[in-house]
């Protein structure tokens, strides 16, 4: 079983660089497991990973394994922690995320799609040096009642409860990212009403689930 979710995560790794996402080995990716999580290896190139190694790790940092764990790990186990819901975390530094994230910008209701991270808006954490304490703290406050925020200086970071939602989750939000930047460069945002975005996020709801 964990040997399965371990070639996952490398599946999903090497998704993420394939579809523009992530420059070389800026990006981590985890998922839940039972007693604590599995996360990419710190600074190894995702196109030679084997399952063995992906890093073990429990909720306060304790590893198993032979390679260190990802600089970053320290959000990852704070998501688990604080979002029962997470089950799989996706980190990285998109081209325009990271455009939006360097200007302290988060992302307003521009487009009804906003509402695929859970709320009217996907916040920008504030800046914190990588792999900190007070990193994580910023992110878990921007992703409250989010599933993903920018992070000032950085990137993007979401969580969802399976690896490849979260992959598609993070494309859709470097889209939107995108779009928005395009549109700072010429011109001003029209922001939907906190009406409209309550009615887009109710039908979210059900959004996706296809009846039975
Ligand atoms: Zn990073």
């Amino acid at each position: 079983m964990m040997e399965v979710l371990r070639q996952q995560l490398i599946d999903t790794a090497l998704a993420m660089n394939a579809s523009g996402l992530n420059q070389g080995t800026s990006g981590n990716l985890s998922a839940r497991c039972e007693n604590g999580f599995l996360i990419t290896p710190s600074g190894m190139d995702y196109a030679g990973l084997l399952t063995r190694d992906i890093v073990w790790m429990d909720l306060d940092g304790n590893t198993r394994g032979t390679r260190k764990p990802s600089s970053e790990w320290r959000f990852h186990a704070a998501i688990y922690q604080h979002r029962a819901e997470a089950n799989a975390v996706l980190h990285a530094h998109p081209v325009n995320c990271s455009t939006l994230a360097c200007l302290n910008k988060g992302i307003p209701a521009f487009h009804y799609m906003v509402a695929v991270a859970g709320g009217k808006d996907i916040r920008c954490a504030d800046y914190a040096t990588f792999g900190t304490p007070e990193l994580s703290e910023f992110v878990i406050r921007a992703l409250h009642e989010r599933k993903a925020c920018l992070m000032a200086h950085h990137g993007l970071t979401c969580f969802e409860s399976d690896l490849p939602r979260a992959l598609a989750l993070a494309i859709e939000v470097e889209h939107l990212a995108t779009v928005y930047s395009q549109i700072l460069a010429i011109g001003e945002a029209e922001i939907l009403t906190d009406g409209e975005m309550e009615r887009v996020l109710m039908k979210f709801g059900s959004y996706g689930k296809q009846d039975i």
